[in-house]
C-alpha cells in the first residue's frame, strides 16, 4: 500500500499496527522522505533576480540539463530538517546506556564557552600572535590532563580515541626505531577482550598482533603476558578498567614485566571516567594512553565535527610526540609546527592532523574540568561507579553476571546465560528496549562474554532515572523468562523503522540516491 506521499506504508509488519493513518504518520512521528523527494525545481526559498544576459565562457563544459538540486521554500526546508532532528535518540532525550561509550550529559555551560567568538571564530591559519588565548587554553587543558593522569607529556592533536591509539603506537614505533630495534621488535600483545580498534591500530601502524588469552574471571594474568614476552615484543595494548568493567588487578605487575622485557605499555584509556581523581595511569606504569574527551570530559559524541583524543606520554615517549605542539621555555610559549623547529632532544615522529586539533572540544573539556574542580571530577567517577553497581544490584537476581566475583567499575556486564531456553536472544532483548523508549545497551561486546550486555549509566543519571530503567529492564526480563516471546523476537514494534537487515546494509550499502521511477509505474 502507498500512502499519500507515494511511499510504501508499514501496514502488516507487526501486531502493533492498530489502524493505518492516511498520511502514513503516527501522531507526532512523521514520515520524512529525502529532501530530493520533496523538492520541486520551480520552488526556491530565496528570490533571486534573473541574471543580466552574459556570454558563457565554459564552452563544451557548460552543464547540459537540470542541476538536480532539491527546491524548497523556507518553511518546507525548515520542517524537513526539524523533523529529521526529531528522529534522533540522544543523551538529551533519554538515558543512553551504551557500555564503553560513556554517554554522559553534555553540560550547556561547556557549549556556551565553546561559542564565545574568540574561541568559536578562531581560524587555524590566523597568525599565531593573534591567538595567545587559544594557546593558553590548550596549555591549561594539557596541564589538567597531565595532572589527572600523572604523565609528563600530552599530544593534543589526535581527533578521536582510535586516532589517539594510532598516535601512541606511532610514538612507540619511533622510540623502538631510535633504539635501533625497528626491524626486530614488531609484535604487539592485545588481550582477547580488547576493543576492536586496538588490534586494528597495531596492524595499521605495522605491528603484528598476538592475542593474550582471556582468563575465566575477565582479567588479564601477568603469567599469561610473561609467557608471550620476548625480544620481538614491542608493546601491550591493555584497557583499564577493562572492557568487562573490571579494574585489572595485576596492571602494575604487567607494566613492570613489559618494561623488564624492553617493551612499552599502551593503555586504552577509554574507560578513564571510572578512575579520574582516584588512580593515575602514570603511577600504574603506563607509557601512552589516549583520553576520549567525548567520554570522560563530556564533549559531544559525533555532533558538531570531529572529536578529540589527546594522548598522554611517559618520559620515554615524550620526545617522539607529533607536531604541532606548544613549547614553553622561560615562561614564553611557542608553537612548534615543524620537526626542524623542535627543541633539542625532541624527535617528533610526524604529524597526525593538518592543524592543531579540535579547538571546540578543548574549550568544552576544560570548561567541564574547571566547573567540576578536583573534588567534582573525583565525585563524578565515584558516582559513575556507584550508578553502575546500583544497576547491577537491581538486576542481578534476574539477569546473569559472567564475573560475579569482581565488583563493577563504571559499567555492569551481563551475559545471556539467563535467556537460555527462552527463545529470546540478546539482540531481541535489546530491540525490545527500543519499544520502551530506551537506546539499547552495548551488545555482543566484549566478545569474550557470550551474548554480552554492557550497561554504562554514567554519573549523569538521577536515582529516579536509574530506578525507572531498572524497573523497565526487570519487566522485560520477567517477560522474556515468562515466555512472552513475541514481545521480543519481532521487536521493535513501535519504532518508525523496524528490524533492519544489518548484514545486507553493511555488505551492500546503497550510497547513492537514484531518482525513483514515477509513482504510477512503481505502484503497478
Ligand atoms: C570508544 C573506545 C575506543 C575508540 O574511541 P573513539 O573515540 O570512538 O575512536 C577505543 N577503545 C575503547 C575501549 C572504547 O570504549
Amino acid at each position: 500500500m502507498l500512502n499519500r506521499q507515494g511511499r510504501p506504508t508499514q501496514a502488516g509488519e507487526g501486531e502493533s499496527q492498530h489502524h493505518e493513518t492516511f498520511t502514513g504518520n503516527r501522531a507526532l512521528e512523521q514520515i520524512e522522505p529525502l529532501i530530493f523527494e520533496i523538492g520541486h525545481h520551480e520552488t526556491t526559498g530565496v528570490d533571486i533576480e534573473k541574471p543580466a544576459p552574459f556570454a558563457s565562457r565554459l564552452g563544451k563544459h557548460a552543464r547540459q540539463g537540470e542541476i538536480g538540486l532539491p527546491g524548497l521554500s523556507e518553511p518546507e526546508a525548515m520542517r524537513h530538517y526539524v523533523r529529521l532532528s526529531q528522529k534522533n535518540y540522544g543523551i538529551d532525550t533519554g538515558l543512553f546506556p551504551l557500555g564503553s561509550c560513556t554517554m554522559k550529559h553534555n553540560a550547556r555551560l561547556n557549549e556556551k564557552m565553546a561559542r564565545l567568538p574568540g574561541f568559536a571564530d578562531v581560524h587555524p591559519l590566523q597568525p599565531v600572535s593573534t591567538v595567545p588565548g587559544a594557546l593558553e587554553l590548550m596549555l591549561e587543558l594539557a596541564r589538567y590532563l597531565m595532572t589527572l593522569t600523572g604523565m609528563p607529556a600530552v599530544a593534543l592533536s589526535p581527533k578521536a580515541g582510535a586516532h589517539g591509539e594510532a598516535c601512541g603506537m606511532m610514538a612507540i614505533k619511533a622510540a623502538i626505531a631510535a633504539r635501533g630495534e625497528g626491524a626486530t621488535r614488531n609484535v604487539v600483545l592485545v588481550p582477547e577482550s580488547a576493543h576492536g580498534t586496538n588490534p586494528a591500530t597495531a596492524a595499521l601502524v605495522g605491528f603484528s598482533v598476538k592475542p593474550v588469552p582471556a582468563r575465566p574471571d575477565g582479567t588479564v594474568a601477568v603469567e599469561d603476558v610473561r609467557a608471550l614476552l620476548g625480544p620481538e615484543v614491542a608493546a601491550i595494548m591493555l584497557t583499564n578498567p577493562n572492557t568487562c568493567g573490571i579494574f585489572e588487578p595485576q596492571i602494575v605487575e604487567i607494566a613492570a614485566a613489559m618494561h623488564a622485557a624492553g617493551a612499552y605499555f599502551y593503555c586504552d584509556g577509554a574507560n578513564f571516567n571510572a578512575i579520574v581523581g582516584k588512580a593515575r595511569p602514570g603511577d600504574l606504569g603506563v607509557d601512552a594512553m589516549h583520553i576520549n574527551l567525548h567520554k570522560t570530559f563530556s564533549t559531544p559524541h559525533g555532533g558538531g565535527g570531529p572529536g578529540a583524543g589527546p594522548v598522554v606520554l611517559s618520559e620515554r615517549l615524550a620526545p617522539f610526540a607529533p607536531v604541532p605542539f606548544i613549547h614553553v621555555e622561560k615562561g614564553k610559549s611557542r608553537l612548534v609546527e615543524h620537526k626542524a623547529d623542535a627543541p633539542a632532544g625532541n624527535d617528533p615522529f610526524g604529524r597526525m592532523t593538518a592543524f592543531h586539533g579540535q579547538m571546540g572540544m578543548y574549550v568544552r573539556a576544560l570548561a567541564y574540568m574547571l566547573s567540576h574542580g578536583a573534588d567534582g571530577m573525583k565525585q563524578a567517577s565515584e558516582d559513575a561507579v556507584l550508578n553502575a553497581n546500583y544497576i547491577r544490584a537491581g538486576l542481578a537476581d534476574l539477569m546473569s553476571l559472567p564475573f560475579p566475583d569482581h565488583p563493577s567499575m563504571h559499567e555492569a556486564l551481563f551475559d545471556d546465560d539467563w535467556l537460555k531456553g527462552t527463545g529470546v536472544s540478546t539482540l531481541d532483548f535489546a530491540k525490545a528496549m527500543i519499544d520502551e523508549g530506551y537506546h539499547p545497551m552495548t551488545v555482543y561486546f566484549p566478545l569474550v562474554v557470550h551474548g554480552a550486555m554492557l550497561i554504562e549509566p554514567t554519573e549523569s543519571e538521577s536515582k529516579a532515572s536509574l530506578d525507572l530503567f531498572i524497573a523497565t529492564l526487570r519487566d522485560l526480563a520477567m517477560a522474556a523468562r515468562g515466555n512472552d516471546k513475541s514481545r521480543f523476537t519481532s521487536a521493535p514494534h513501535h519504532a518508525p523503522i523496524r528490524r533492519l537487515d544489518e548484514t545486507r546494509a553493511a555488505r551492500q550499502p546503497v550510497l547513492k540516491w537514484e531518482r525513483p521511477a514515477p509513482v504510477q509505474q512503481a505502484a503497478e
